[in-house]
């Protein structure tokens, strides 16, 4: 489709490999000719591909579909063999379905970009397809579930598993008690899907929506960043003073953590024995509220709303639950969430703003922040820092783990204790820090490591964005920048300040690091194969 017209060249070149190498060359992009002959790959494409945009996942944000309609094509042009491919139903979080694949391989970037390179193109010419080595479904290899290739997918041939029916039918369900909670970054993105700015907090709009969908309580997941924060800053100051295996690194992605147990087990003891926000705050809402609500947890479904589609396997993880319950039931995505409020017909520009529910409903700006790449470390700085000192610092904003790079570095000196951080996105930014940790050649006490570049506001189940918008537009900037924003305008910025929390260790848990705080909110991981 990039093909364009180069003066005194004798065919139609592609832009995207064409060299511009002479001083003076002219180049067109848009002339009858282009036209014809972008139409006609259109046509081309077409002619192989499983046409059914009724019901299509994709359909209305699918840069095949709006091309085109752009270009006013005939689906029937040409007529002749066409591939026949299995859908692959093979994971938790992701189904393939290549007869809606057009070849343009930006996912097997994704995954290479992400380190881990599963996908790729397998046989030649009419039988290319993209696939996993030897044609092995992507549940027998070691995909990080992190779904980096569904955004950049621009056709449905990449998609979520749609857990949508799931939660309708849950909240359908009379003898059930159904609670959910959403994901720091959820508010700075689900506007997008309503085409409301990128980068617009619409917390108000997204509780309000959520109690009109007939959720029986609606939670902030900030709280469960808050907790987290509780435990992780305990754990990192317990490590320091005892001698624990150091750096510490964070636990909350669980695309970074199976990276981790795939590619690096050897570094397993350096993750932070913590559970995520999203299994902490169902393991609470199973507990906790339960108890004070008298309600049987067995009873209660706990659907999370999350930027992620990796946290859709975290939610069935064998270390995760108790008592044969999982912490959370079902997780969807930013986008399911949109899905599911347009089909229950929610104007949701129109909605007045709601408050989340107590017990569960307030979250300081430190677990706000969780949803960028180096929040969890500020956050946890802001907490460690008052904990070590014993006092309630004024320092507050740690700017030199803020921004989209995808490595930081930085030095603090807390209460006397020097503390050299590194925050990471993206796996292959991962690895180069966790390559340094295993040479031994790395000198940080603490690092955070995010799976998706950009933290959470680029996660893989969050808003799609075409190729024209995500090449010219900072999403990740944007996005975090919301957070931000949200972070120096709410009452409390520190974890430890949010007063449910105090009130959940002085009611239920004790002390951050109790037996029952490890009973509940802490976890183990185990080393997987490093397939193909
Ligand atoms: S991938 Fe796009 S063009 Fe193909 S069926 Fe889906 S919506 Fe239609
Ligand atoms: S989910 Fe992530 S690791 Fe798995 S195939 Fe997609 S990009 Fe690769
Ligand atoms: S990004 Fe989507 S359409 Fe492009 S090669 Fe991958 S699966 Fe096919």
């Amino acid at each position: 489709m990039c093909l364009c017209e180069v003066k005194g060249a004798r065919s139609l070149v592609a832009a995207c490999v064409y060299p511009i190498d002479r001083e003076g060359t002219e180049i067109f992009t848009n002339t009858p000719q282009i036209q014809k002959y972008r139409k006609m790959n259109l046509e081309l494409l077409l002619s192989n591909h499983d046409k059914k945009c009724l019901s299509c996942p994709r359909s209305n944000n699918c840069e095949l579909q709006q091309l085109c309609l752009e270009y006013g094509v005939d689906e029937k042009k040409f007529e002749g063999e066409e591939t026949k491919y299995e859908e692959d139903h093979s994971t938790l979080h992701l189904v393939r379905n290549n007869n809606k694949c057009i070849l343009c391989r930006r996912c097997v970037a994704a995954c290479k970009q992400q380190f881990v390179s599963v996908i790729g193109a397998n046989n030649r010419g009419f039988d290319t397809q993209i696939s996993c080595a030897f044609d092995r479904d992507l549940g027998d290899v070691s995909c990080v579930s992190c779904g980096q290739c569904t955004v950049v997918c621009p056709t449905g041939a990449l998609v979520e598993r749609d857990d949508t029916d799931k939660v309708f039918a849950a909240l359908a369900d009379p003898a059930k008690h159904v609670v959910v909670h959403t994901a720091p970054s959820i508010r700075a993105t689900l506007g997008e899907c309503f085409d409301m700015p990128i980068g617009t907090n619409v917390t108000g709009k997204m509780v309000a929506a959520l109690k009109m969908l007939g959720f029986d309580k609606v939670f902030d997941t900030n709280f469960g960043a808050d907790l987290t924060i509780m435990e992780e800053g305990t754990e990192f100051i317990q490590r320091v003073q005892n001698g624990g295996v150091l750096p510490m690194i964070t636990s909350c992605s669980p695309g970074w953590v199976k990276f981790c147990e795939h590619y690096y087990p050897d570094l397993i003891p350096h993750l932070s024995t913590c559970k995520s926000p999203q299994q902490m705050q169902g393991a609470m809402i199973k507990s906790y509220y339960a108890q004070k609500a008298g309600i049987d947890p067995k009873d209660i479904v706990v659907v999370s709303v999350m930027p992620c589609v990796a946290k859709k396997f975290e939610i069935k993880r064998d270390d995760q639950g108790r008592d044969g319950m999982q912490d959370n039931d079902i997780s969807i995505t930013t986008r399911e969430l949109a899905k599911m409020i347009k089909r229950a017909g929610i104007q949701f520009t129109s909605l007045e703003d709601e408050q989340f529910d107590p017990i569960m409903a307030i979250g300081s700006g430190a677990g706000t922040i969780f949803g960028a790449t180096g929040g969890v470390m500020e956050a946890a700085l802001r907490t460690v820092a008052d904990k070590l000192t014993g006092e309630d610092l004024k320092q507050i904003d740690y700017n030199e783990v803020r921004g989209t790079d995808g490595i930081k570095e930085a030095t603090y000196d807390v209460a006397g204790l020097t503390v050299k951080v590194a925050v990471a996105s993206g796996l292959k930014n991962a690895a180069v820090i966790l390559d340094k940790i295993r040479a031994g050649e790395a000198d940080y006490q603490f690092v955070e490591i995010m799976c998706c570049p950009g933290g959470c506001v680029n996660g893989g189940g969050q808003p799609i964005q075409p190729g024209h918008v995500r090449n010219f537009v900072d999403l990740k900037a944007l996005r975090a920048k919301a957070l931000y924003e949200d972070d120096k305008n709410l009452p409390y910025r520190k974890s430890h300040d949010n007063p449910e929390i105090k009130a959940i260790y002085e009611e239920y848990l004790g002390e951050p690091g109790s037996h029952l705080a490890h009973e509940l909110l802490h976890t183990s991981y185990v080393e997987r194969a490093k397939g193909i």
